[in-house]
């Protein structure tokens, strides 16, 4: 019997880039909401959860990022900006997605799922400007927790949840452009698949621990489909 597998995708420099936009759109969230003198603490976003993201910047300025009152309302407000400025011109959709996650959902079995630093909101945002919301369900967020690694476990979980089935760490692949995203794999002994869609070398990701490292989505499917 071939065994049902779970495969959890990140979203940024994976399926989708958002050149120079998404830091620009940060940006104007976290002035909104803390200030003129709060600049983010760094230029790459990459592999991080936007909760990550907004918690270094408040400890950055020597705040306690711990239940901090800004932080829902900067949900609220880079979310409303990020609607209000960003469309799909301003969007790289990686291609080979939606025909790796059309094989995927054809195959039967395989589950898919995200596993993204974004938050919830702006996860369904961007792959709607995608095209490829719908074939995503469920996922484990960057409201959910702001430990990217943190995040592995939930999705398993609400996956478990959905599907009825327990999935063993080998049954699990993470397939994201990051360290981090291989980082999160391991901290679930699930499987990775690095893709160089993103700022990341191969390089980087097989030193991360990616056993699988491929340069576009199109070649995400054979690796999943020899994996039986
Ligand atoms: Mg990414």
């Amino acid at each position: 019997m071939i065994p049902y597998r779970l495969v959890l995708f990140d979203i940024d420099g994976t399926l989708i880039s958002l050149p120079g936009k998404a830091a620009e759109v940060v940006q104007e969230a976290i002035y909104s909401v803390l200030g003129s003198s709060f600049h983010l603490p760094y230029q790459s976003f990459s592999g991080r959860t936007d909760w990550e993201i907004f918690r270094d910047t408040v400890s950055h300025y020597g705040e306690n990022p711990e239940n901090h009152p800004g932080w829902s309302s900067f949900c609220d407000v880079y979310s409303n900006l990020f609607m209000q400025s960003v469309n799909s011109d301003h969007l790289i959709v990686h291609p080979g997605g939606f025909e790796l996650l059309e094989s995927l959902e054809d195959d039967g079995n395989f589950m898919v799922g995200l596993l993204t630093g974004n938050i919830r909101e702006m996860a369904t945002f961007k792959l709607s400007l995608a095209g490829l919301a719908d074939f995503f369900e469920f996922g484990a967020f960057g409201d959910d927790h702001w430990i990217r690694e943190n995040l592995g476990p939930l999705a398993k979980k609400r996956a478990e949840m959905i599907s009825g089935e327990t999935f063993t760490g080998s049954e699990i692949w993470v397939v994201g452009d990051s360290p981090r995203d291989v980082q999160t794999a391991k901290f679930i002994e699930a499987n990775c698949i690095g893709v160089t869609n993103g700022k990341h070398s191969a390089e980087e990701l097989r030193h991360a621990g990616s056993p699988f490292v491929v340069r576009h989505l199109n070649e995400v499917a054979p690796v999943l489909l020899n994996s039986r």
